[in-house]
């Protein structure tokens, strides 16, 4: 299993960091050794000092498929969840001056929160999935998969280009505007067309 995340895929987000915006999806890989499950805590870790909250929906991949076409890339997922791009926003910083990739400040331990999911076919459109980040019960992000810059069949058409997509892969799709540090004791709730989808605290 692998995590794949996209990277600018909101207007409002890339001009919150001054990134120009893409003309092809961005994207980047964590290890399955970053999900953090069940409503556990996140513990900030020591390395950072600035850990950003990306809340972003996340698409699971129910088929094996490489290059597939725009056109039939419904068929390889039917369930959308919603999670969090943990991210060291300094580390990052410093990686991007350098050039240099972004593993350390993304890729780290538990930093890919993943929530509860809904099957497609439970939403009213899933062109236009709402959702929020709530941080200490302040609603701090708010999107809707209109929004995205790339959709979800044309991020999935655009990564089986380069990387075989196998059953179980998660796609985190992009954050909207609103990333922001968290701190101990934080408590944080993810909503998708206002159900929670997860509940957790920062330690
Ligand atoms: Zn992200």
């Amino acid at each position: 299993m692998k995590i794949i995340c996209i990277g600018r895929n909101y207007v409002e987000h890339a001009r919150e960091l001054n990134n120009p915006l893409p003309e092809n999806p961005v994207f980047f890989m964590k290890p399955d050794s970053a999900l953090l499950l069940k409503n556990r805590p996140f513990y900030i870790p020591e390395f950072s000092n600035e850990i950003h909250h990306e809340v972003e929906l996340v698409v699971k991949i129910h088929r094996l498929g490489k290059h597939i076409d725009k056109k039939f890339a419904h068929r390889y997922y039917n369930e959308i969840g919603l999670g969090i791009d943990f991210t060291a926003r300094d580390i990052q910083r410093k990686c991007k001056e350098k050039g240099l990739p972004w593993e350390i400040a993304k890729a780290f331990d538990y930093s890919a929160v993943l929530g509860d999911f809904v099957k497609i076919g439970k939403l009213k459109n899933k062109a236009s999935i709402d959702f929020e980040l709530h941080k200490n019960n302040v609603c701090v992000q708010k999107g809707n998969s209109k929004d995205m810059l790339f959709s979800i069949d044309e991020i999935i058409a655009y990564i089986s280009q380069f990387v075989t997509l196998k059953i179980g892969d998660l796609i985190f799709t992009g954050t909207p505007a609103g990333v922001g540090a968290v701190a101990m004791n934080d408590k944080l709730v993810g909503k998708l067309e206002g159900k929670v989808m997860f509940d957790f605290m920062v330690k």
